[in-house]
Parts: C-alpha cells; structure tokens; sequence
C-alpha cells in the first residue's frame, strides 16, 4: 500500500486525536474497506458489449454480450485485474468458471466458458486471457457471467472506477472494452479459427513456433509481406509478428476486414 493511500487513514486518526474522540476496533474494522483494483471489461480492446441483470440473477453480476456485429460465442474472456486463477466446474449452475484472486479481498467471476485458457493457481496479469466464451452450465446461450466479489460478497460492479447500471435487460446499456488496449509492445487484436499455426517467419516453410488452439487475445507489433495464403476463403500475403508468441500468423487469422491492419507499424 502506497503512502498516499495510507494518507486518508493518517489524517482520519490525527483528527480523532484533536477531537478528543477515539475509534473503536470494530469501528475501524467496519469502515476498512480495502480499495479495489482498476477493475477493466472481462472481453477484448475495442469491443462493445451490452449487459443485463435479470431478475434471478446471484449476488451483483451482470451478463454481457456482443454488441458490435461480433459472435459472443468464442469470443476471448479477459482478466478484469491481475491475480491468481483458479478453474472450477459446476454443471447446474455456473458450467466452466474462473476465479482469480486480487488480493485485499477482491474476487472476480467469469461464468459459463467454452474452454478455460490458463492452468489452474496460474498468475495472470490484466487483460490476459482466461477462457473463451461460452454457454456452459445453466445458461440460455453464450454470454460473460462476470462477478466482483469483496470479502466473499458481491459488490456492485465498477469498471474503469465507474460503477455500472443494472438495466434489466440488454441493449440498454453498453461498455466498450479498453482492456489490453494500448501500453507499451503493440496493438491488442483477437485471432479466429483453430489450429492457427504461428511460424518463426512470414513464410509458409518457416518452423512453427506456437499453434492458437482457439480465438486468442493477441499483440501484434508489426507486421510485413511474406508469403501469400489461401484460406478460410481468404487470400493474403501480409503477416502480423505476435509478442506474446514471439512468431508470425498470417493475418487471414487476425479478426480484422482490413488485409493490412491499420496502427500496426512494418517489421
Ligand atoms: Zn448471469
């Protein structure tokens, strides 16, 4: 905990002091909220979701979906902060969940996933991806489930220190994603397909380096002609080189219209 953050707390007891009034233990214990992470959207830079709180829905969640022409389903769910994952399964209720941990108290849910993307107790950092998107468990179709729990209760969600609405249904409302966007080592993107094959260069010859099993959340920090590709319907020789996987995918595999992505400076 930083000094300033500290500060309040300093001046709250200095201010007793010259009043001549203490603070009881279950006083001080009562008003010790610890302050929350930076929590941001559990869904990918530049999207816009829409989101609802039906009427028997658990504790303060909201479910979002797409809102921006894209497929909810498969779509990459990310850490809203940085903490430890952990996976759980609950098949009548929450399907395919993950927990992750912030410290201070502070939990986040992610219900419902297609599949999870990180191993159990792993450290993730913010906007990294957990899962993907689905509609397992109770669910009517695919959506994000997504929870912040304080000290095991839920909490009304904030996000980007904004708390949200709780409109009953969707297309009410709506939260375009910042997540992963911008910082420093390139531009956020989501690739599509599966078995999307990563190579060492921007040539079908070079060795493979990494596959995407699925829809990933990716950062692409340059990108250059290469070798032309045929697929999915597609013909295009510009390549994206990927941080994360530290190789190059044809960009038929980045979920973009554009052949060159724009923002994206050459190799
Ligand atoms: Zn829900």
């Amino acid at each position: 905990m930083s000094l300033l953050r500290r500060l309040p707390a300093l001046i709250a007891v200095v201010l007793l002091s010259l009043t001549g009034l203490s603070a009881s233990p279950a006083q001080a214990a009562a008003g010790a909220v610890a302050a929350a992470p930076n929590f941001k959207a559990p869904y990918p830079c530049g999207q816009r979701w829409t989101y609802s709180h039906h009427s028997a829905e658990v504790r303060r969640a909201l479910d979002f979906v797409r809102a921006d022409g894209g497929a909810t389903a498969g779509t990459p769910v990310l850490a809203s902060a940085a903490g430890t994952a952990t996976r759980y399964y609950q098949a009548s209720g929450a399907g395919n969940y993950i927990v992750i941990d912030h410290g201070g108290g502070w939990r986040t849910y992610y219900f419902h996933l297609a599949a999870y993307s990180v191993p159990s107790g792993a450290y993730v950092g913010q906007g990294q991806q957990i899962g993907t998107t689905g509609s397992t468990g109770n669910s009517s179709g695919a959506h994000i489930h997504y929870e912040q729990l304080y000290n095991g209760t839920g909490q009304n969600i904030v996000i980007n220190g904004v708390g949200l609405s709780y409109p009953g249904s969707y297309n009410q409302a709506y939260l375009t994603s910042d997540n992963g966007c911008g910082g420093s080592g390139g531009a956020a993107f989501t690739t599509w397909g599966s078995g999307v094959n990563v190579r060492a260069d921007a040539r079908l010859s070079a060795p493979v380096v990494a596959t995407l099993g699925g829809p990933t959340a990716v950062w692409v920090v340059c990108q250059k002609q290469g070798d032309t590709v045929n697929a999915e319907g597609y013909t295009n020789n510009w390549w994206s080189k990927l941080r994360d996987q530290n190789g190059f995918v044809s960009n038929i595999y980045i979920d973009h219209p554009s052949a060159q992505l724009p923002g994206v400076p050459l190799c």
